[in-house]
């Protein structure tokens, strides 16, 4: 991965100075799992180009990385990171650059706090939010931002964009602000951190934006993006950066207001033997197995990697025997009725529907509300209308590549509804997480609870 910054400032060798790298040498440094090097292509008094390559290496990368990406079995070697400008690359940066950063220079300290003009170059750079995000995130700190889509593959334009950008930035900055920028920005554009993201993150956002962060207009979702989604981290971090009520943070989050809200009818449902179809890695099985209501609970995925992180979540080994009894988890697809889901009062489908083809769907109706029936089924999937609310979507998008549709409300209502008579059910719907006055909620609810006993 590649980073080039040039100036025009006169001389424009004051870079190096800057920098505290020498035009003439090539630096080169070691991080964890790579090395990196700063170099100069381009050395003259009207423009100077610094270069930070960083080299990673697939194999050290792949390290402890089991069981995220993808899940392909090569996404550990083989996958975007030696190439694309993300974390690596800013922590690269601290490691080459860090007195800059720091704002210190021995040679010319009077250039440290002085705006200079600058272009920055990422060549491949992965934005989730694609160049819209780029302008709103860089725009508002006073550059001019030049984006372009990278194709998939230049010889087949036909296959479509990619997720990165080639980046251009032209600005007029103190260095140590454009580098501070470079270092919170880049992550954020990626949505991705490759190290454990804790407090000292919030420490290092505080201390790298300063004078700038607190006053983004675009600051909730840096801060969101930068503390990868962490709501005790977001807390911390807004006490520092902001008022709490201008920062989406107070509300628990939606994932955690859509398993409330599916407790919340099951529990009401009256159902003592429950199914989680689709359990995943056991979100909601959970507050299910802490709620003593629920004598019999039954998780069902056709993931058998799933099935594994469950064990590992809900901790199953260091459960007391009572507790671990009441659960049962066991490998099944939706698609195939199974009489080991017959005679349950109630299920719960939480984000699962839209993981099946539309044209399969009826295979799961048939299962579970022809052969498997249960009292109560609570059905969850996102609306796609309060996709628009969503910064890094583009328009047809869906929120997870895995989704292979996301319905908005007429038409969910519309499939429940045929369920709910195909199959003698009523059905009421509900919506959970914040409603939008037009767009309706992020995540639609649908309850049926089948006529006959
Ligand atoms: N309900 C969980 C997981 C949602 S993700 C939660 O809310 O956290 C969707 C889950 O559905 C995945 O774990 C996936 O493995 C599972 N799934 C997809 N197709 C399935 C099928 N045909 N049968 C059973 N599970 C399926």
């Amino acid at each position: 991965m590649l980073l080039t910054l040039t100036t025009t400032h006169r001389p424009a060798t004051d870079l190096g100075f800057l920098l505290h790298k020498h035009p003439e040498r090539v630096f080169s440094f070691t991080l964890g799992v790579g090395h990196g090097q700063v170099f100069y292509p381009e050395v003259s008094e009207e423009r100077c180009t610094v270069a930070l390559l960083v080299e990673l290496d697939p194999v050290e990368l792949s390290r402890g990385r089991a069981g995220q990406g993808s899940g392909a079995p090569l996404e550990p070697y083989v996958n975007d990171r030696p190439y694309a400008a993300s974390s690596f690359l800013t922590g690269a940066l601290r490691e080459a650059f860090g007195t800059a950063m720091s704002g210190r220079s021995k040679e010319k300290p009077e250039l440290v706090d002085q705006a200079l003009p600058f272009e920055v170059h990422l060549p491949a750079l992965p934005s989730r939010g694609g160049t819209d995000l780029a302008s709103r995130l860089f725009s508002p700190l006073g550059y001019r931002v030049e984006a372009r889509v990278l194709p998939l593959d230049e010889q087949y334009p036909e296959w479509g964009d990619s997720p990165y950008l080639d980046l251009r930035l032209y600005g007029t900055v103190p260095l140590k602000a454009l580098l501070a920028h470079l270092h919170v920005l880049i992550p954020v554009l990626d949505d991705a951190k490759h190290y454990f993201v804790g407090e000292e993150e919030v420490e290092r956002l505080a201390r790298f934006g300063a004078g700038w962060l607190e006053h983004h207009p675009e600051r909730a979702l840096i801060l969101r993006r930068a503390l990868k989604h962490q709501r005790d981290l977001l807390r911390l971090a807004t006490a520092q950066f902001g008022q709490p009520d201008e920062l989406p943070l107070a509300t628990p989050s939606l994932n955690a207001q859509r398993l409330a809200a599916v407790e919340a009818e099951l529990t009401a449902s009256g159902a003592a033997r429950v199914l989680d179809l689709g359990c995943g890695e056991g979100h909601l099985l959970k507050p299910l197995l802490a709620n003593a209501q629920f004598r019999e609970i039954l998780g069902m995925d056709v993931s058998p990697r799933e099935l594994k992180r469950a064990e590992r979540f809900l901790r199953l080994d260091d459960l007391p025997p009572t507790v671990r009894a009441r659960l049962t988890l066991i490998q099944g697809s939706l698609t195939y009725r199974d009489a080991r889901l017959r005679g349950y009062d109630a299920a719960a489908l939480v984000e699962v529907i839209e993981h099946l083809d539309e044209g399969r769907l009826w295979t799961l109706e048939r299962v579970v509300f022809g052969d498997a029936r249960p009292g109560t089924v609570v059905v969850t999937t996102p609306n796609a209308e309060y996709n628009a609310r969503y910064a890094s979507l583009s328009a047809g998008d869906t929120r997870h590549e895995d989704h292979r549709f996301e319905w908005n409300r007429e038409r969910f209502q519309a499939w429940a509804t045929r369920v709910a008579e195909t199959f003698g059910y009523g059905v009421t719907f509900k919506a959970v997480g914040e409603v939008d006055p037009s767009l309706g909620s992020p995540t639609q609810m649908a309850v049926f609870s089948r006529d006959t006993p």
